[in-house]
């Protein structure tokens, strides 16, 4: 192994980043601004780690692909893992539809689910990563600008200590931005006489305010991950338990929906109760806030599309969030990270150094689907595309018709699951196996419609 790899931000992206990278060059340094934390808690570059984090089992199938064993230490340490996925578990309802509860997964170990908090994964993720002995941290450092001694390539990164004058300029073999939403890349690239890449966009003003909570009675139910989308201007939420029975209580919401901003616990639980099953209010009413209300604000996706530029230069490639950020309300950020990194670990394998636009080219297609689905949902609203085409409303018919027979059909609520968690892609929902459930509830329900009339 030779050369030197610098990848800038410690996020969940930049550290799975640096498990890749480690494979393959002699050191990788991690660039991140912050001072960090040698416990699980909140840092200030990641103040969404406040709110609720569902790591999808595609995510957390990558972590323990690259980093083998981390799995098990993560529930070692006091993560909940859902790995039997007993339905009544888990509570998720879109719009009016819930999922099928009483019957047992075909293949529970790949919907295997851990939940943690964001610092908490965070944490130990860092820590694995540290073990890497190729692997350094360079904290509290801030990134500057991007160095170009060659023609055409990206040649290193100046990086300013945050407590501390002056810069120093680390030279590098490949750099990898995963700085996530606050990246500067475009604007860097810029300085160095290349065009921005063009923006795809679509607009939620979303708002999510989130609390930490003990629920002392959290035994007088079942269910340890409650999450609700429902359909139109009603808030969506979320109820989630992670490690040391500690509980995340989500409100998700657009910037105006809500009329006012929850501030305390009690405004929380009244905006809960729309959302919460009737048997769990009781327990949740007599819960502890075991911090204040945090706020966050985002204002919808952006893709930047560094695959569509006909200059880049070598020696730089764009992951994460800094390259494509979602809906958070899918949960799919992290997961999405994660096959990032691994669509790199791919391309690297083929040859190193890495071609940026084989690269882009193979992400634009781990990408696709997720962000046509995310700009399609109802929480998202496209600029400018108000009048839906014949083509997306045959695509809402069937996603009704699809969630609709979940409710009591274990084969289609799995399928569903996997998709969700970005295990299989969307187009298995529309295999004929899930399609023959599909018809047979509906002329289940028509037949017995007809024989009550
Ligand atoms: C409210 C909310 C809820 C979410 N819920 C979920 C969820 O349930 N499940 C899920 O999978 N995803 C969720 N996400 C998305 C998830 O947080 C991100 O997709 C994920 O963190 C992306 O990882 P990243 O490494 O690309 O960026 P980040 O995790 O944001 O990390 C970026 C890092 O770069 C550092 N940095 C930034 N600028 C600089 C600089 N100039 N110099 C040095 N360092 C810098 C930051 O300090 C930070 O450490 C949510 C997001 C939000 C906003």
């Amino acid at each position: 192994m030779t050369g030197h790899a610098v990848v800038l931000g410690a996020g969940i992206g930049g550290l799975i980043t640096a498990a890749v990278l480690a494979e393959r060059f002699s050191t990788v340094s991690i660039v991140e601004r912050d001072r960090l934390p040698d416990t699980p808690i909140d840092r200030r570059g990641v103040t969404q780690g406040r709110h609720l984090h569902s790591l999808l089992s595609r995510g957390s199938q990558i972590i323990e692909e690259l980093l083998p064993g981390f799995l098990a230490d993560l529930g070692a340490a006091g993560a909940l893992v859902l790995d039997d996925v007993d339905m009544s578990r888990i509570y998720s309802r879109i719009g009016p539809y819930t999922f099928n509860r009483n019957d047992p997964a075909a293949d529970p170990a790949a919907l295997t689910t851990y939940l943690v908090s964001r610092p908490f994964l965070e944490f130990h993720l860092r820590r694995r990563v540290a073990t890497l002995s190729n692997v350094l941290f360079l904290e509290g450092r801030d990134v500057g600008d991007l160095l170009a001694a060659q023609p055409e390539r990206v040649t290193g990164v100046t990086v300013h200590a945050r407590d501390a004058a002056g810069s120093e300029a680390l030279n590098a073999d490949l750099i990898i931005d995963a700085t996530g939403r606050a990246t500067r890349t475009p604007f860097l690239l810029e300085r160095l006489g290349y065009t921005r890449p063009s923006e795809q966009t679509f607009t939620v003003d979303g708002v999510y305010y989130s609390q930490q909570i003990a629920i002392p009675d959290q035994d007088d139910f079942r269910e340890r991950m409650i999450l609700v989308l429902p359909e139109g201007k009603a808030q969506r939420g979320g109820l989630v338990a992670c490690e040391n029975n500690r509980w995340t209580l989500t409100i998700a919401s657009r910037a105006d929906d809500l009329g006012y901003a929850p501030t305390d616990f009690g405004e929380m639980l009244t905006l809960a109760e729309d959302f919460v099953p009737a048997h769990i209010q009781q327990p949740l009413r007599r819960a502890q806030p075991l911090t204040e209300v945090s706020t966050y604000r985002y204002p919808g996706g952006v893709w930047r599309r560094y695959d569509r530029m006909t200059r880049y230069p070598k020696g730089l490639l764009v992951i994460g969030d800094a390259l494509c950020c979602l809906d958070p309300i899918n949960g799919q950020g992290m997961a999405m990270a994660t096959l990032h990194a691994h669509t790199l670990r791919t391309q690297l394998r083929r040859a190193n150094p890495v071609d940026p636009q084989a690269f882009y080219t193979s992400i634009a297609a781990v990408i696709k689907p997720v962000w046509a689905a995310n700009a399609e949902q109802p929480s998202g609203r496209t600029p400018g595309r108000a009048a839906t085409s014949l083509r997306q409303r045959a695509v809402r018919w069937s996603r009704r018709k699809i969630l609709e027979a979940a409710v009591d059909d274990i084969v289609i609520t799995e399928r569903l699951m996997r998709v969700a968690n970005l295990i299989d892609p969307p187009q298995r929902l529309l295999e004929p196996k899930v399609l023959a459930h599909v018809v047979a509830h509906h002329a289940r329900q028509s037949l017995s419609r007809r024989r009550t009339k």
